[in-house]
This record gives structure tokens, sequence and C-alpha cells, in this order.
């Protein structure tokens, strides 16, 4: 079976996995099951739990800008229950490695100097 084909049949699964080959190459292990990912999930269409947009799976090349990933929701923690959202490509990149108070704040600059860049 071709990789997106496996990807699109159980995309979770193969996120999944794919975190545990990145971990286990850093000497981790992911002690977690694919229920324990944070998923908005309706009627097997995913979407992302930071902006909401349907992503796709199964993308034959490189990613598209709402092709699913796993994001940790604290970077500074691994792929644990509680720590590990659904979300789209394009919210994995821009959030990167901030945690969640650190994207508020880089985002509240970005909006102040925008706002007085536009006056
Ligand atoms: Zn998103």
């Amino acid at each position: 079976m071709r990789v997106f084909e496996k990807r699109r049949r159980d995309p979770l699964t193969y996120l999944l996995n794919g975190a545990r080959h990145r971990e286990k190459v850093r000497g981790r292990s992911v002690n977690m099951a694919t229920g324990d990912i944070y998923c908005i999930d309706v009627q097997g269409e995913y979407f992302c739990a930071y902006c909401l947009q349907k992503c796709v799976t199964g993308t034959q090349n490189k990613p598209e800008h709402n092709s699913i990933s796993l994001d940790r929701i604290d970077p500074a923690r691994h792929y644990v229950p509680g720590n590990v959202a659904l979300a789209c490509f394009e919210c994995n990149r821009r959030k990167s490695w901030l945690s969640a108070e650190q994207l508020k704040q880089f985002s509240l600059v970005i909006a102040d100097v925008a706002q007085a860049a536009a006056s």
C-alpha cells in the first residue's frame, strides 16, 4: 500500500506512527494511543483544533496548508496524553515551538505593529 493510501485510510495511526519514529530517533518513546489525541472528528472528517478548517488526509506530495498534522500543545512536553492535538499543517507551522502563552504574546505584538504601521 502506498504511503498516501495509508495516510488516507487511517490518518491518526499514520500520524502517531510518524511521531513514534521521530521520537525513537531521539531516544524517546511515545506512550499514547490515537484516542489520546485531542481531535475534532465529525463523521470521519477531521477539523483543525485551532482554526477549525476541514483538513485533508492522504496528500500525495508535500503537505497542503490544510493537511492534518499532530501538534504538541505545549512544545516543551512530549507526545503524551493531554498534550497532542490534531491541527492543520499551517496552524502547526505558525505555532511552531511557541507555547500557548508565547503565541498569544507574539500575536499581540504583531497586531500592535500592524496597527501602528497602518496609522
Ligand atoms: Zn488550522
